[in-house]
């Protein structure tokens, strides 16, 4: 630290130097005492002296009342009892240990040293002193002086502090977060080191802070910034970056794995409730993770890609983490886009209602048609509600979105026969908003439908910052006599405590719990089974939702849930099918779908590379799996051969061909893929930028395309062993 007050007790310093008696021959030592005496009482300073083992055997009288304590019970301790060191305190110079100094037998120079004064008020002093040693070199003990330096040591440490620190948390700012990563990140270029960064965002903390007040927000913050601490430990470093921003520096942290897990306690831990100013609350966190040198090599560059994931895991509602990579980046602009021309698409009602039917899989009968947004663009094709509701999520456009959707279904259902109920999805933003219920209430007049026919689907999400709010949002909508469903039980804020307050009338069991349920050691099934039990206990019709194999549908309806939503009965269907299925009197669908659920597959259709000996191909990839790939665009691969497959952003696979037809492969995995936390997969590691400058390709994050030193290296030395097809995209 260069703070000038170090650098004026240090000009102090040299003049005290001087102030250190020189050793004096034991016959002249009163003589000495009454000059030293007089220094003293002229207030240029104090003395003190030290036996060979450190204890004690003089204090000038002014050092003895600065001290509080009488003479007597000081004289023969050891000093280390009577003076502390101040390397704990924020804000202090570094200095080596007085104890150290001393069994060092090292003179003591511009020591700073704290101790407990009169009236529990803690002051400072700053210490000079030598070792005596007699004739023979024998150690006699300290001789030395000391200066008061209490006031401008608080002063100054306390600059410093509010400098690095957070005053409210005790975390570190932001300026000593930048100062860290920069510094880090410097230094770990030159040794190859990587370096991962989260951002965190809480979710819906300014509800808190709005409706239950500034200081229980801050206290929220302060359990927050613990919660945090206790979870990173010496793994890192915890800051917070003002308002509800937390970062975490995580040096030698490049493991994808790892990282996912520690980002997902993080998200679970954050979302517990909170107990402030006696009330309840409960807050969520969003988490963007980038890592050096991959992502970014510099502070800039990788505080705006872990800003860039954090977008988007907001964007994904919240409560969840990401991972940046480059297609983020492109996706920023697109969003802003899309939200231009979702406002269009309101305008010109081009948002249409589908209904997928909720059916009795022991009878196969239609009990409910959850309503599910469709927008056809004119450019972009169907554009998926999980793309578009979190963005018409971020201004008022859910509410007009949102009340269109509620008077249309009122609308259609009553359409339908009285039997069969309409669900429509709510959002946690519109179900808080003022007038919410006066809306509902509105639907139903018009429409005429009966209030018990309606269901509102209702996602944990809702039960964040003031719960006492909630709540009475919840009993005016009971009031109404409508329906609530609790939407992708299990994903959300963990707490159980709000099934208690008997507010749901149903409970639908999220897809992720659903989907491959059937898999070996999978405990789903086990979840399933206990999700029912809670629900029945509590009075709880339960749903399984996106079932699509038959075995799915077996071991759901064998585990007791009462209703099945997915497609092994029926994808939403427009209104129109509606109303043809219920002229034909028949509301029954015929379950339809694979025997077997088949490991997370998704399909793809993307350009991406594959290596074999030194050559670099283009091939196809059509599916992907964690543990496996199906390619096509070679000809001539025989099952057995070793390839890497290169995936892009540096994400390189080991992987066996096990099975090939003509022009297409099958691989398999020889490290499986982890969950990238947004529906698709991605690899653990990836090649370091470091290897590849050390193989001459400048120092650089990584780009979305191919592994630029495979390319460099297949310099098709030899002829390829395989054929080329032509992939033509
Ligand atoms: P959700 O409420 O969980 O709706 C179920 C989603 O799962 C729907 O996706 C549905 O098409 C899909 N699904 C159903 N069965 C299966 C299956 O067997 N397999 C698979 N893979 N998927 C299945 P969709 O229509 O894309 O909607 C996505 C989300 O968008 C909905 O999730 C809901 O959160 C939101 N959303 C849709 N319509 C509205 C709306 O009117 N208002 C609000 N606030 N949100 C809506
Ligand atoms: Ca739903
Ligand atoms: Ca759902």
């Amino acid at each position: 630290m260069a703070l000038g007050f170090f650098k004026s007790v240090r000009g102090q310093a040299g003049q005290a130097q001087a102030d250190v008696p020189a050793p004096v021959p034991c016959d002249a030592r009163p003589e000495r005492t009454a000059v030293l005496c007089d220094i003293e009482e002229l207030g240029v300073g104090m003395f003190w002296a030290t036996d060979a083992d450190d204890r004690l055997t003089f204090l000038s009288q002014r050092a003895l009342e600065d001290l509080g304590q009488d003479g007597e019970s000081l004289i023969g301790k050891p000093i280390t009892q009577t003076f502390r060191d101040i390397d704990n305190e924020p804000g202090a110079p570094t200095q080596r240990s007085l104890s150290f100094k001393l069994k060092a037998r090292s003179k003591l120079e511009e020591q700073i040293v704290a101790f407990e004064g009169g009236r529990g008020t803690t002051r400072w002093w700053r210490l000079n002193g030598r070792p005596l040693l007699d004739a023979t070199g024998a150690f006699l003990g300290y001789r030395g002086s000391a200066v008061d330096i209490s006031g401008q040591y608080f002063y100054e440490t306390q600059i410093a502090r509010q400098s690095q620190v957070d005053e409210l948390t005790g975390l570190a700012n932001r300026r000593k977060l930048n100062e860290r990563l920069t510094a880090t990140l410097a230094a770990f270029r030159a040794t190859k080191r990587s370096c991962a960064l989260m951002m965190l965002d809480l979710d819906r903390f300014k509800q808190v802070n709005d409706t239950m007040g500034h200081p229980a927000g801050d206290e929220l913050l302060k359990q927050v910034a613990q919660r945090l601490t206790a979870i990173v430990k010496d793994r890192g470093e915890v800051g917070r970056l003002g308002g509800d921003e937390f970062q975490i520096l995580l040096p030698d942290m490049d493991d994808r794995g790892i990282l996912s897990d520690l980002a997902n306690r993080i998200v679970q831990s954050v979302s517990q409730p909170y107990q402030v100013s006696g009330r309840r609350a409960i807050i969520g966190t969003s988490v963007g993770i980038a890592i050096a040198p991959y992502d970014g090599i510099d502070t800039d560059e990788l505080t705006s890609a872990a800003d860039m994931a954090l977008y988007s895991a907001k964007g994904i509602n919240g409560g969840t983490f990401c991972f940046f990579t480059t297609e983020l980046r492109d996706e920023a602009s697109r969003t802003a886009v899309l939200g231009d021309r979702l406002r269009d698409a309101v305008d010109r009602d081009d948002l249409t209602l589908a209904y997928q039917p909720l059916v009795d899989p022991i009878t196969n009968e239609v009990k409910c048609f959850e309503a599910l947004l469709r927008w056809h663009d004119a450019e972009q094709g169907v554009i998926s509600p999980a793309q578009f509701i979190p963005i018409a999520e971020n201004d008022d456009l859910i509410v007009k979105i949102g009340d269109m959707a509620l008077r249309q279904a009122c609308f259609d259902a009553m359409a339908w026969p009285d039997t069969i109920k309409v669900a429509v999805n709510v959002s946690a933003k519109q179900f808080v908003r003022a007038g919410f219920r006066n809306t509902i209430a509105a639907a139903l007049e018009v429409s005429g439908l009966s209030p018990s026919r309606l269901e509102l689907e209702i996602t944990e999400s809702v039960f964040v910052g003031d719960l006492e709010t909630v709540d009475a949002i919840f009993r005016d909508l009971k009031k109404l006599g409508v329906r609530l469903a609790l939407d992708d039980f299990g994903t959300g804020y963990s707490s159980l405590g709000y099934l208690k307050h008997g507010h749901f009338d149903k409970l639908k069991i999220d897809q992720s719990f659903v989907r491959g349920c059937t898999e070996n050691g999978d405990t789903n099934p086990a979840i399933i089974t206990a999700i029912v039990a809670l629900a029945k206990a509590l009075g709880m019709e339960t749903v399984a939702e996106g079932v699509e194999a038959m075995d799915e549908l077996d071991l759901v309806k064998q585990r007791g849930a009462d209703l099945v939503q997915g497609y092994i009965y029926s994808q939403a269907l427009p209104q129109e099918e509606v109303l043809a299925q219920v002229s034909n009197g028949a509301m029954k669908f015929t379950p339809n779908g694979p025997p077997r659920h088949r490991s997370d597959r998704i399909s793809i259709f993307r350009k991406v590379g594959l290596i074999h000996e030194d050559h670099y191909y283009q091939v196809i990839l059509r599916n992907l799996s964690k543990s496996g790939a199906r390619i096509s665009g070679l000809a001539g691969v025989p099952v057995g051969t070793d390839v890497v497959l290169d995936l892009g952003h540096g994400q390189l696979v080991v992987s066996k061909v096990v099975n090939a037809s003509e022009s297409s492969q099958g691989l398999q995995f020889e490290t499986t893929l982890i969950s990238d936390g947004g529906g698709g997969f991605m690899t653990r590691n990836r090649i370091s930028p470091y290897s590849l400058a050390e193989a001459g390709i400048p120092l650089a994050a990584l780009g979305a395309g191919a592994f630029p030193l495979a390319k460099w290296r297949a310099a098709n030395k030899t002829a390829p062993r395989f054929l080329q097809l032509d992939i033509g995209i």
